[in-house]
C-alpha cells in the first residue's frame, strides 16, 4: 500500500506557533484560543489580511522549527515503517513568502521533516524520493496521480473533492476541529490515531499483544 500525506496543517500543526507570532507582535488579545483559524479570523475581522499573510510566511519559513507534529503523527509514520507501507509526503506551497523575508519555504519544510525524523532514512531511499513539494494545487494532484497513491490524507476538502483528483485514490480528510461536513469523496478523521486505526487497525492490535 502506498499512502500520500499532505504536509501543512495535516502533519505540521501551526496552532501554537501562529498564536505566539501574533502575541509577540501584539496583534491579538491573549485570551484568543491558540488555534490557527482563530488567529486568522481575528485578523481578518479587523481588516488585517496582509498581516495574516505575513505571519504565514514566517510560520512556514523562518520559524517553522517551532511548529510541532500533530499528536499521533509520529506513531503513524512508525506504523508505516513497521508494516513496510510506502508513505510519501506530497504537498504544495510557494517557494517564497508573498510578504516579508525571502526565505526558501520548500527548504524550510524539508528541514522540518528531517528534524522531526518522520521518514525512514535508514532505508536506501533518499528523502528526495519521499517528499514532493509542488508549487500549485494542480501540480500536487498530478503528483498524487503519477505516484499511484492508494490513499491520500489532506486537511482541505476542496483538494480531495477537486474533479481532477484521481477517483481511484481513497481519500481521508484530516479534520481535527470538526469544521467540515461529510462527503462521499472522503472519509473524515478527527485525529491521527483514528487514521492509524482505520488503516492499520488489526495490525496495531496484533503489535500490542
Ligand atoms: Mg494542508
Amino acid at each position: 500500500m502506498r499512502i500520500g500525506v499532505d504536509l501543512d496543517n495535516t502533519i505540521v500543526c501551526y496552532d501554537g506557533l501562529f498564536h505566539r507570532l501574533a502575541m509577540e507582535r501584539g496583534l491579538i488579545p491573549p485570551q484568543l484560543p491558540p488555534h490557527k483559524r482563530a488567529v486568522r479570523d481575528y485578523l481578518r475581522s479587523r481588516g488585517q489580511e496582509s498581516l495574516w499573510t505575513e505571519l504565514q510566511g514566517i510560520a512556514y519559513g523562518s520559524r517553522i522549527g517551532e511548529a510541532v507534529p500533530f499528536p499521533g503523527v509520529q506513531d503513524f509514520f512508525a506504523q508505516c515503517r513497521r508494516t513496510q507501507t510506502d508513505v510519501l509526503v506530497i504537498s504544495h506551497r510557494t517557494r517564497l513568502p508573498f510578504i516579508g523575508e525571502a526565505v526558501d519555504l520548500h527548504l524550510a519544510a524539508r528541514h522540518w521533516i528531517d528534524e522531526n525524523r518522520l521518514l525512514d532514512c535508514s532505508r536506501e531511499r533518499q528523502a528526495e524520493e519521499c517528499v514532493f513539494l509542488e508549487l500549485t494545487r494542480e501540480a500536487k494532484i498530478c503528483r498524487v496521480a503519477d505516484l499511484r497513491c492508494d490513499c491520500f490524507i489532506d486537511d482541505l476538502p476542496e483538494l480531495l473533492t477537486d474533479e481532477a483528483f484521481p477517483q481511484r485514490v481513497a481519500r481521508i480528510l484530516f479534520d481535527p476541529q470538526g469544521e467540515h461536513a461529510d462527503h462521499p469523496a472522503y472519509r473524515r478523521a478527527a485525529s491521527w490515531s483514528e487514521i492509524s486505526h482505520f488503516l492499520f487497525g488489526d495490525i496495531q492490535t496484533a503489535d500490542r499483544r
